[in-house]
């Protein structure tokens, strides 16, 4: 089976067809999907779906491109990260693309989460966009090492890749390594260790090719495992076991809460 690592099912392009959805999951042998929480105002949504459907877990944050939306307190994280279906923290990080004035409060935002993190014991789903440096320098002055997780949907150069992997994280591998343009994506995918990797959607959005455009769901993740596996030469069965078995090495308690 696969596992799709980062979507958002709770969005409007997804939400009112999700019995479709997961028949194409099962369909392609997608066995888990992440659902991700982007702000406590949507969560009920997220925890809903998960609590649905056995094959869909979830996380608790407030994305960083977020404003004008309820902050999160560490408290506030710890007590909704103890709902059964939770796994995760975030997703959480920098992002200046969005917020080019690179403002303190994305700083704050992300420390809360990595210290709800620590305290809860659970793993950080990292997004960073034109803010590597400081990502980097927040997860280690913040000590998110302890708890590791993913750098989602990356599309950083290898050297940040090789200091997140330095720090315990994973990476994490959305559509867009199979455009053939994306040549850093594409050079960290043939990098990192086949044991670090994982591969997700981030559905809607960035659908792999030959989806290219259009509205991204779980079930397409195979088309990211498959251009990896010939990108490293492998079998698209070997890269299925490997992101998988990572998957359920990083989130322990979920091989308990999927059904499979
Ligand atoms: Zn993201
Ligand atoms: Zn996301």
């Amino acid at each position: 089976m696969l596992v799709d690592s980062h979507c958002h099912l709770d969005f409007p392009q997804l939400a009112d067809r999700i019995e479709q959805i997961i028949g194409l999951m099962r369909a392609n042998d997608v066995g888990c999907a992440l659902c991700i929480g982007v702000t406590l105002e949507r969560l009920a949504r997220v925890l809903q779906l998960a609590d649905t459907w056995p094959m869909l877990l979830a996380t608790v944050g407030v994305h960083p491109e977020e404003t004008g939306v309820r902050e999160a307190t560490v408290d506030d994280l710890v007590r909704l990260a103890a709902h059964p279906r939770v796994v995760a923290i975030g997703e959480t990080g920098l992002d200046y693309y969005w917020h080019k004035d690179a403002p303190e409060w994305q700083r704050e935002r992300f420390r809360t989460h990595i210290r709800a993190a620590r305290v809860t014991g659970k793993p950080l789903v990292i997004h960073t966009r034109e803010a590597a440096a400081d990502t980097l320098r927040l997860m280690a002055e913040e000590g998110a090492g302890e708890v590791g997780g993913i750098m989602h949907c990356f599309t950083e150069s290898w050297p940040i890749a090789q200091a997140a992997l330095d720090l315990g994280f994973h990476i994490s591998l959305s559509g867009i390594v199979t455009f053939k343009n994306a040549l850093t994506v594409r050079e960290v995918a043939l990098r990192v260790p086949l044991d670090r990797l994982l591969v997700e959607t981030d559905s809607p959005y960035l659908a792999p090719v030959p989806y290219r455009g259009k509205t991204n769901q779980p079930a397409y993740v195979r088309h990211v495992a498959e251009d990896v596996a010939r990108l490293r030469g492998l079998s698209y069965q070997q890269v299925a076991d490997a992101t998988t078995a990572n998957f359920f090495n990083l989130f322990p308690e979920a091989h308990t809460k999927v059904a499979q």
